[in-house]
């Protein structure tokens, strides 16, 4: 891939192997991708061999596909009012971060968790803490833990940036956090970004709450379901509520030129829906 082109890709399969990713990506024409560093619905996996991490970067290397991100594990609550499954979380999360240290990775995505009946207030303030022990536990990680915005489905945090912010707030060390924006997520979660004038108050509402310059990644995905659903269904670019609009706005928006920008639309087996939806976003960053 060129460097002068957009910094877009997707979220590819570690199938057989972390290394293996990078051969999908290619294929599929991304300049940066996302990763599970394990089976992203399991507690705990393999250990990452010194082998396989030199894999990792000897085909990061020759693809010049970079940055690559993590996304953590769906089961990880960090928010969990019960203590059990709460520490468990935190030592899941602990190993998500130490095997994007092994392989270099800058950004680890999670979602914020759920309160599942404690309250938002309650569950907000748990995940700051559960992050003022992981840092702590982690000292001198360079990966950045990225909290992604939400659609805000049953108890989910996270679905507002007043929620981000109550998090920043009451984390220690939040130089070590930033943002992820998920754009079917944030749509449905009511904040809409579909007309240039919605868009630019949506992108400083972001700005005077969280900072611009935290925004370190989106998810870049269409909705099936409309603004304020709430309803977390992913479409292919252009094809769903959100339209060709909000997708344009993005690539043709200076601040963001250096944000990875990452596909998580739905796969189909005989065609490369990435590819063709990396196309379509190149010919946006064009005009
Ligand atoms: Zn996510
Ligand atoms: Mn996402
Ligand atoms: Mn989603």
């Amino acid at each position: 891939m060129k460097k002068n082109e957009p910094l877009i890709g997707a979220h590819k399969s570690i199938a057989g192997g972390v290394y293996k990713a990078f051969k999908e990506g290619e294929a599929s024409g991304c300049r940066t991708m996302q990763i599970f560093t394990k089976n992203g619905s399991r507690w705990s996996g393999k250990p990452i061999s010194d082998a396989d991490a030199k894999k990792f970067k000897d085909e990061a290397e020759r693809t010049g596909i970079w940055p690559v991100v993590s996304h953590d594990s769906y089961l990880i609550n960090l928010a969990s009012p019960k203590e059990e499954l709460l520490k468990k979380s935190i030592a899941a999360f602990l190993d998500e971060m130490e095997r994007c240290e092994l392989l270099g990775l800058p950004y680890l995505i999670m979602h914020p968790g759920s309160h599942v009946g404690s309250g938002e207030e309650a569950g907000l303030q748990k995940v700051a803490e559960s992050f003022n022990t992981l840092f702590d536990m982690a000292s001198g990680f360079k990966v950045k833990a990225l909290i992604e915005t939400t659609a805000g489905q049953g108890t989910n945090l996270g679905y507002s940036f007043e929620h981000l912010r109550t998090i920043y707030d009451a984390v220690k060390q939040n130089d070590r956090l930033g943002y992820c924006y998920d754009t079917c997520h944030t749509f449905v979660a009511g904040y809409d970004i579909t007309t240039k004038a919605a868009y630019e108050k949506t992108m400083s509402g972001f700005d005077s709450l969280l900072g611009i310059e935290n925004l370190l990644c989106f998810h870049f995905n269409d909705a099936k379901k409309g603004l304020g659903s709430k309803v977390d269904r992913h479409e292919h670019i252009g094809e769903g509520t959100l339209g060709d609009a909000p997708f344009k706005f993005i690539m043709q928006d200076e601040r963001f030129a250096a944000v990875p920008k990452i596909l998580e639309t739905p796969k189909e087996k005989d065609v490369d829906r990435d590819a063709m939806a990396l196309e379509k976003l190149r010919g946006f960053a064009a005009g």
